[in-house]
């Protein structure tokens, strides 16, 4: 190594400083141990898969292991760096270490050659070494040429394959090597072995600088080792945290903690927004989450962990929104607004303990209150998080309290009487609602005739009142199906539910618009059914129901009556008026049994 650095003083440091021995590997102690066991007590497989980062040290470690396999003394763990095989495999010129970049060589022709390598006796050395870099971009021709050599090599052949991505390789492939996975090799490491370079190379340093480098190299030794050439040619001899960043593009670090405690102590953040510009925002972001995550690890008291949450979150978000090619200026600020909105965001428990707070015996006669009392739950959940909001509640209900302190008694009284009623029809009308959504997960076009239809007027003892304004297919379908809707109703409002059909007409210049009798009741019109049977002409609407058959003649429950015929509904109404009681109904079924199970459903 010494030779080499003195020959040529000007290499780059990667390759002037690549590991020649397994104790040179950085990071990867348990594979240097597992091979150099092997090659001491002669173990050998004649295939390896060395994967990992790029940078971790595969290519290194393929190339230590061809020298010991090479070296005079082979197999050694210890190769004597002197001997020839020694010497022509440090200057990578051994004719029996054979290399192939299957990225460049990727074809089943360059296998089959590198095949045809395999039949000939090592030149000098015991064994012949073929190592495949970037093993998983060969074709799958070039696999399955290879697979069988790679089964069962002549005993002098060796293999070492070589990749960053070993779940693209085919499991026949994974099934026949000894697969090593090179760890990423962690930055404390890399920090040392920079700091070891350094100090050979006579170069003064600062640590921190060297850590960023590191943190830039993200794992890759070689990139690293890149890396720190330029800062050593950029920084004139004393590589220094200033320099690293400005070379780098990196934020300094004091400016770093400036942001944060800005945003921390919720101040003005446009002048950050102004210094932050001449940064890509991408790497804004990765800088960071990496300073975020170093409080973290050292348990920084000015940071809560729903901080890093929420920093973390809206980091996320930022990216997201990079990706989708956003204006980057823009999604600089709005991160940087949304982390000082976190700032001020409470926890739940901290909500929670304020909502708990608030006294609950205030006077409430106010409508306002009242009215606002169902959804003042919802507005809760968000005030969870909103601190303002929930002061301004508190306000809010500070000043309801004055204002009725101010109003006479006989007011608060008046206006609180009709709160029980509003309650009331609001809860039926949710019901109401709730059976428009049963119908609609039924069928759409049902639950829209049904919705556009029927409109809930009133509930009480046991009778839901529908307006009705029915008309044309939608009056069929409802028709037809008025079995179904009626075991959605009572799904709903129990199960003996009387529905009772106010006609609303939508036309006021046609006769029927004076609809004279607003209701019918379902046993009504079975009645009604009966009656019809009995000689009437007019059809019944239960008939059809039950028949499923339906006509424009046919008349109605209630108000649903044909608007389009009113001769015949005028008719029916009449009848109407004759049956409208349940007197005459139970007669009507006493006296004709003939179709009981017309009714059954209803009782
Ligand atoms: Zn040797």
């Amino acid at each position: 190594m010494t030779e080499t650095t003195q020959n040529n003083p000007r290499q780059v440091l990667a390759l002037k400083y690549r590991p020649r021995r397994f104790e040179d590997l950085v990071g990867q102690d348990t594979i240097s141990t597992t091979l150099s066991l092997a090659l001491d007590t002669n173990r050998l497989s004649h295939a390896y898969l060395f994967s990992g980062l790029r940078g971790s040290g595969k290519t290194s470690t393929a190339r230590i292991m061809a020298k010991a396999l090479v070296c005079e003394q082979a197999p050694t763990s210890k190769p004597c760096e002197v001997c020839d095989g020694c010497k022509s495999a440090n200057s990578y010129r051994h004719l029996d270490i054979i290399e192939m970049d299957a990225a460049s060589n990727r074809g089943i022709d360059d296998i089959k050659e590198l095949i045809e390598h395999t039949k000939y006796k090592p030149t000098s050395a015991k064994y012949k070494v073929f190592i495949i870099d970037e093993v998983h971009m060969l074709t799958t021709q070039a696999f399955n040429a290879l697979l069988k050599t790679l089964e069962e090599p002549p005993s002098f052949v060796k293999f070492i394959l070589a990749t960053t991505d070993p779940l693209k390789l085919p499991a026949t492939i994974l099934s026949r090597t000894q697969h090593f996975r090179f760890k990423r090799i962690s930055d404390k490491d890399i920090v040392h072995h920079l700091s070891h370079i350094l100090n050979v190379e006579n170069i003064e340093f600062e640590t921190a600088a060297l850590e960023m480098l590191t943190r830039s190299g993200q794992g890759s030794l070689r990139d690293t080792l890149t890396l720190l050439d330029q800062a050593i040619i950029y920084s004139k001899s004393i590589v220094t945290t200033s320099t690293v960043t400005d070379m780098l593009g990196m934020i300094d670090p004091a400016f770093m903690e400036n942001i944060f405690d800005t945003i921390l102590a919720k101040n003005d953040i446009r002048d950050i927004i102004e210094s932050l510009e001449s940064y890509e925002v991408g790497q804004v972001i990765d800088e960071f989450s990496i300073f975020l995550k170093q409080k973290m690890l050292k348990n920084d008291p000015k940071y809560h962990l729903h901080i890093y949450d929420r920093f973390f979150r809206i980091f996320a978000d930022a990216k997201q929104l990079l990706s989708l090619n956003s204006d980057s200026g823009f999604v600089l600020i709005l991160m940087l607004s949304k982390m000082v909105e976190a700032v001020n965001l409470k926890t739940i428990e901290e909500v929670i303990e304020q909502v708990i707070n608030i006294p609950l015996d205030e006077p409430k006669g106010s409508t306002v209150d009242v009215l606002e009392k169902p959804s003042i739950e919802q507005p809760q959940v968000k005030q969870e998080v909103l601190k303002s909001s929930v002061q301004t509640q508190v306000q809010t209900q500070s000043q309801t309290q004055t204002a009725n302190i101010e109003q006479p008694m006989v007011t608060q009284k008046m206006v609180s009487q009709p709160t029980v009623e509003v309650q009331t029809v609001s809860d039926d009308i949710v019901k109401f609602k709730k059976v428009i959504e049963n119908i609609y997960n039924k069928s759409y076009e049902l639950g829209n005739c049904f919705e556009n239809s029927f409109e809930f007027e009133s509930y009480a003892n046991n009778i839901l009142h529908i307006n009705s304004t029915a008309s044309g297919e939608c009056k069929q379908m409802l028709y037809k199906n008025f079995k179904y809707l009626r075991d959605f109703i009572d799904e709903v409002f129990g199960d003996n539910t009387d529905i009772e059909f106010n006609k609303i007409v939508k036309e006021p210049k046609k006769e029927l618009a004076r609809t004279i009798q607003p209701t019918i009741t379902y046993e009504q019109s079975a009645a009604l059914k009966e009656q019809q049977q009995d000689g009437n002409s007019v059809g019944s609407m239960i008939e059809d129901i039950e028949m499923g058959d339906m006509t424009q003649s046919s008349s109605c429950v209630g108000s649903l009556c044909d608007s389009s015929n009113p001769s015949l509904a005028q008719v029916e109404l009449d009848i109407n008026d004759v049956l409208n009681s349940k007197m005459t109904n139970t007669a009507i079924e006493l006296f004709q049994p003939r179709n009981p199970p017309r009714i059954k459903n209803k009782i």
